[in-house]
């Protein structure tokens, strides 16, 4: 894509020349330390996780280098979660513009996340498999935190001053009424377990297929109105840095994203990872695979003061970013200045409101780009704007970017506008 294209991703929320130039001011150009920790209990042994601390946006040079790290909590088998983890990033990374600044990378994600978790649902239903996968994914890239998320295993933020925060929505469709609303609105139908007698039992789920959750990767045979249209969050921290606890739900049925952050604070990343499933553990018992990743973004040099006459302990960088709370009210306010930036949040399931409306052609054939495949084909095979009311009579035109043939009968199906049954055309 070129870098016009590029500039019409939709804009966060804090426009890049005022970052830029905060940047400039505050001389943050060191990189933050990555530290990370893992631990598992299986109970089912559908429970993935990704450790990549070493990608690079351009292959070769160190300078570009960014951390992925993700969770994939699988059901009814364990073939979905396995597919996600090994095809997603790459579907993500295809997605953004070759040849983006770091900058127009980190604009350029959000609706790349979008399209790489659509794209491996895409091929993994082409597989003919009926498994499932929650997807919780996490990009670092220096300062900034995007987290991309379908189902419900959650990620969390622990920052300094002990302010804890979501950085994912749990797609439950007992906790979540806008996603009870879209799936019965696609076609779906909500409803507890009906058992003998009549009663209804246990959370509400969708029918067909009984799932708990409205969004996922996988569930061929659910329906398609269980959409894998991540919500994205994108944050920036402050310069103090922060810790993210990313972890299935054997955790988060067990412990608040308080009490899981509270259990390990203080302790490196390894051994918190392994306190905090040790604490679920000890509250819930092994009811379900539990996994949990820390992942610490911690200043490489002695942290920059943010403007205060308060001096700040810098001696031990860990026990100041993750002890206790601060003890006094300057050093709250502190904390309330080095708040984290919130850059970008999306979480509609809507392919036209989260893929931006792009028709990238390539100069060289003449041939549009899938915003969702990346395959190039003629326009008359794909998505035109002025296609909608024709593939979809009773709704509006379609405003989104160019769909290939493939991905349009996907977006259909989601929408409820087509059968749900994948056809296979490629
Ligand atoms: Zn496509």
């Amino acid at each position: 894509m070129s870098q016009t294209e590029v500039t019409r991703v939709k804009p966060a929320l804090v426009p890049l020349g005022t970052l830029i130039g905060r940047e400039l001011r505050s001389e943050k150009v060191d990189k933050p330390i990555i530290r990370y920790g893992q631990a598992a209990l299986a109970k089912k042994g559908e429970d993935y996780f990704l450790i990549k601390p070493d990608c690079q946006r351009i292959p070769g040079d160190p300078s570009t280098s960014f951390s992925v790290f993700a969770i994939f909590d699988g059901h009814n088998g364990i073939s979905a979660a396995i597919f996600a983890k090994e095809n997603l990033l790459n579907n993500v990374l295809s997605a953004i513009p070759q040849g983006a600044s770091r900058d127009e990378w980190l604009q350029a994600l959000p609706r790349a996340l979008v399209a790489g978790f659509v794209k491996t649902d895409i091929e993994f239903q082409q597989k003919g498999e009926s498994s499932g996968t929650t997807v919780t994914f996490v990009v670092i890239d220096g300062w900034t935190v995007t987290v991309a998320s379908v189902g419900d295993s959650r990620c969390i933020l622990d920052t300094q001053g002990g302010i804890v925060s979501l950085l994912t929505v749990d797609h439950r469709l007992e906790e979540n009424a806008e996603e009870r609303e879209r799936v019965t609105a696609s076609g779906g139908e909500v409803g507890r377990l009906n058992v003998f007698g009549g009663n209804e039992v246990g959370p509400l789920r969708c029918w067909p297929g009984g799932l708990c959750l409205s969004r996922s990767i996988g569930d061929t045979d659910v329906g398609e109105f269980i959409v894998p249209v991540p919500h994205v969050k994108q944050v920036k921290l402050s310069d103090a840095g922060g810790r993210l606890i990313i972890a299935s739900d054997g955790i988060w049925d067990a412990l608040s994203s308080e009490a899981a952050a509270k259990a390990c604070r203080g302790l490196p990343a390894d051994l918190a990872a392994k306190l905090v499933v040790k604490e679920a553990l000890r509250s819930r018992g092994l009811k379900d695979d539990t996994t949990c990743l820390v992942v610490d973004i911690i200043p490489s040099v002695h942290p920059l003061l943010p403007p205060s006459p308060t001096p700040r302990k810098k001696h031990n960088v860990l026990g100041s970013l993750f002890g206790k709370r601060s003890q006094n009210s300057s050093s709250k306010r502190l904390s309330a200045v080095g708040a984290v930036e919130e850059l970008f949040e999306e979480g509609s399931a809507m392919l036209a409101e989260r893929l931006g409306k792009d028709f990238p052609m390539n100069p060289d054939s003449g041939l549009f780009r899938c915003a969702i495949c990346q395959v190039d084909q003629p326009p008359s095979d794909g998505l035109s704007v002025n296609s909608g009311p024709f593939f979809s009579p009773s709704s509006k035109p379609w405003e989104g970017p160019f769909l290939c043939a493939n991905c349009r009968r996907k977006k259909d199906a989601m929408e409820g506008k087509r059968p749900s049954k994948p056809t296979i055309s490629i």
